[in-house]
């Protein structure tokens, strides 16, 4: 028998990846993120980050995380149902449930586990679980963990979810639905007005994942609910801590009897330990300076339009945007990397997102644009961009 213990079957699968030119390598930052980095010694403008806000190295946030280790110690020391529970996490649960203008929150240690522990605990056999097919991984994972059946929608089309609401309205006990509230490679928003109609329609619940609307959409950031004037009429949604509120962490926010059960049922929450009280402490600032001003959030949208109007003017394709995340769409998955590689080499790091990340035939490079960026700073990556957009006839 082949010896296992030299991991060749990990080796020839790691050789597959790079035939498929799916192989991935990690960038390391040499300071802190923000809108300009440093990557191999080298200085780049920033346009991969999720930290939307600029919180991520924010003076305020850093003091509250020092306050908070002086107050309660580095680690929690525990899950919280044993005695993991510090003040701290009431605490941050109670403001965001004020920010979030719901009846209460329960916070996990990541957006991803939220899904996980969340889906898994409101659904069981006899469900159905309705998913947008371009719903992000954690909730494809999440939904894998409930013994519910599963099915999918075709992204953001009304008229399938409603043709697989009618067939299945009789077959199970409960249906629910689940879209992201922002669509993170196209940048997209979901019709949450219609699909929620639907959902009343045929009785089924509502999930939104408001990974990427967290601090973005909505009044100061307050998500996709908020933007639509849908509150009360949406059963679950997430938000995380980790994108625009500049820290890590994920949260549901819903009515006080969802957050009892997943106290009790939500398996992330349950046996894995609580966050510490640095990331909490950070967390409480970063909603505290949303709830004080509009001009964090006023700031990223200025930055978004302007970038996106004048790539849009350059003659890219930007698809479906909405929001700060931009594509630009340049189709062949080798040409995007290279494109990707060109950009760096000018001083511009954009992640290239290709097949299976996307379908096949729509790589792209992701521009994430942020609060922290100075015009200057994306008028010279507009230029950047321009130019190797010119030399690969992309424009
Ligand atoms: N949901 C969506 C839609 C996301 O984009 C992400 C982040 N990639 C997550 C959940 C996971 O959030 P976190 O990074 O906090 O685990």
């Amino acid at each position: 028998m082949a010896n296992i213990h030299n991991m060749t079957f990990l080796k020839e699968k790691i050789d597959t990846l790079k035939e498929e030119g799916l192989y991935k390598e990690l960038v390391t930052l040499e300071g802190p993120n923000e809108s300009e980095c440093i990557i191999n010694g080298k200085k780049v403008i920033n346009l991969s980050s999720n930290n939307y806000l600029g919180f991520a190295n924010h003076p305020r946030l850093k003091q509250a995380a020092i306050d908070a280790i002086n107050l309660y110690g580095a680690g929690a020391g525990a899950v919280r149902p044993i005695v993991g529970n510090m003040k701290i996490h009431d605490e941050l649960e109670q403001i965001l449930a004020r920010f979030k203008r719901e009846e209460a929150v329960l916070v996990f240690q990541s957006g991803f586990n939220c899904n996980a522990g969340t889906i898994q605990a409101v659904t069981e056999e006899g469900d159905l679980i309705i998913s947008d097919e371009l719903n992000h991984a954690s909730i494809i994972d999440g939904a894998r963990l409930s013994k519910a059946k599963k099915t999918t929608f075709k992204h953001s089309d009304m008229d399938d979810l409603e043709r697989i609401l009618k067939e299945n309205k009789d077959k199970y006990k409960k249906m629910l639905i689940i879209t992201d509230g922002v669509f993170s490679m196209d940048g997209d928003i979901a019709k949450l007005p219609e699909i929620v109609e639907l959902a009343e329609k045929y009785k089924a619940m509502t999930y939104v994942d408001d990974a990427h609307a967290s601090g973005v959409l909505g009044e100061n950031g307050r998500g996709t609910v908020d933007h639509f004037d849908l509150h009360g009429r949406v059963d679950f949604t997430i938000g995380t801590l980790s994108k625009a509120i500049g820290v890590v962490g994920g949260y549901v926010a819903g009515k006080k009897v969802t957050i009892e059960w997943l106290i009790n049922r939500g398996r992330p929450f349950l046996f894995s330990t609580a966050l510490p009280p640095a990331v909490v402490g950070a967390c409480i600032e970063a909603i505290k300076m949303l709830m004080e001003s509009s001009e964090y959030t006023d700031r990223l949208w200025e930055n978004a339009t302007y970038f996106k109007k004048n790539i849009k003017d350059c003659g890219f394709d930007i698809g479906q945007s909405q929001t700060p995340i931009t594509p630009i769409i340049i189709g062949d998955e080798s040409k995007t990397k290279d494109f990707s590689k060109k950009l760096f080499e000018k001083g511009v790091f954009v992640s290239p997102i290709v097949f299976p990340t996307v379908p096949k035939g729509t790589g792209r490079v992701r521009c994430m644009i942020t609060a922290g960026h100075s015009k200057d700073q994306l008028d010279k990556a507009v230029d950047i961009i321009s130019q190797v957009g010119k030399e690969m006839k992309v424009i």
